[in-house]
């Protein structure tokens, strides 16, 4: 009979065929907390976040905003003396959050991230105006005005196109996609 695997076993799986060591290896130091220019927005920083996943706390760590925040600069990766992938936990987070569709609600991230999955399956490039809808509202009123008066610029000056135009040799672009990420697809 198959072992079920603890939710610590299942994110380490997720990180085996990355660089870094496993994240069992955190010494707890905090460097990485110390290191992040996002902490400040984020519920738990990334020390205590690796010991929530140490500890199998599934249901706070997915609805932890902390891997949302996460800007992906890479600082506390190379700066971790464990040799952690620290970035990459947070990228395999968000793949795992989306898959067990379990996250913190009125985040821009996973409708922003489902998106743009969609999006890329279907032309292979990211169009501004499909995405834009997804984020601008949270922005309130000023902020949509702003994003519009950018967009209308950058229309004016041939930097938006109308349409989304498809890439070369798009079927091959969705195949791999479809190997690593459970969500998307044309629809
Ligand atoms: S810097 Fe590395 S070892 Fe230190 S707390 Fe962060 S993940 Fe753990
Ligand atoms: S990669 Fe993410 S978690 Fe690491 S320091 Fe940068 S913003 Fe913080």
């Amino acid at each position: 009979m198959a072992t079920e695997l603890t939710f610590s076993e299942e994110i380490s799986n997720l990180l085996y065929a990355a660089e870094g060591n496993p994240i069992n290896t955190c010494i707890q130091c905090g460097t990485c907390a110390g290191t992040c220019p996002a902490v400040e927005f984020m519920d738990h920083t990334p020390r205590v976040l690796i010991g929530m996943i140490g500890a199998n706390l599934k249901d706070e760590v997915l609805n932890s905003n902390t891997f949302w925040s996460c800007s992906s600069c890479y600082h506390c990766t190379v700066r971790c003396p464990a040799g952690i992938d620290i970035t990459g936990l947070m990228y395999a987070l968000k793949r795992y959050s989306m898959w067990k569709e379990q996250y913190q609600e009125d985040l821009i991230g996973p409708e922003f991230s489902e998106s743009f999955v969609k999006m890329i399956m279907r032309t292979g490039r990211s169009f501004e105006p499909v995405l834009a809808p997804t984020y601008v509202t949270k922005y309130g009123t000023r902020g949509m005005i702003e994003e519009a008066r950018t967009a209308s610029a950058l229309f004016l000056k041939g930097r938006l196109p109308m349409l989304p135009k498809k890439i070369k040799g798009i079927e091959n672009l969705r195949q791999m996609v479809k190997r690593i990420i459970p969500v998307g697809g044309p629809s």
